[in-house]
């Protein structure tokens, strides 16, 4: 089965999660699209600064970090 772009909203979030529901391989665009996503996803919840800020530093500003 070949990787390429068969939905209209491949290169999107939504694109990626109908590869999932309809069971066929994602597409690159897609897999671009999902990276991109979560990575916006952690860094709105700041989880993506978890292995840099120290233990110290999160209790004084009360920042909440999973391991
Ligand atoms: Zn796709």
């Amino acid at each position: 089965m070949t990787t390429l772009a068969i939905y209209p909203n491949c290169g999107e979030p939504a694109g990626y999660r109908r590869h999932l529901r309809n069971g066929t391989e994602t597409c690159p665009g897609c897999k671009r699209a999902i990276a991109d996503y979560m990575q916006k996803w952690r860094h709105d919840r700041g989880i993506s600064k978890g292995r840099l800020i120290p233990d110290a530093v999160i209790k004084e500003h009360g920042i909440r970090v999973k391991a």
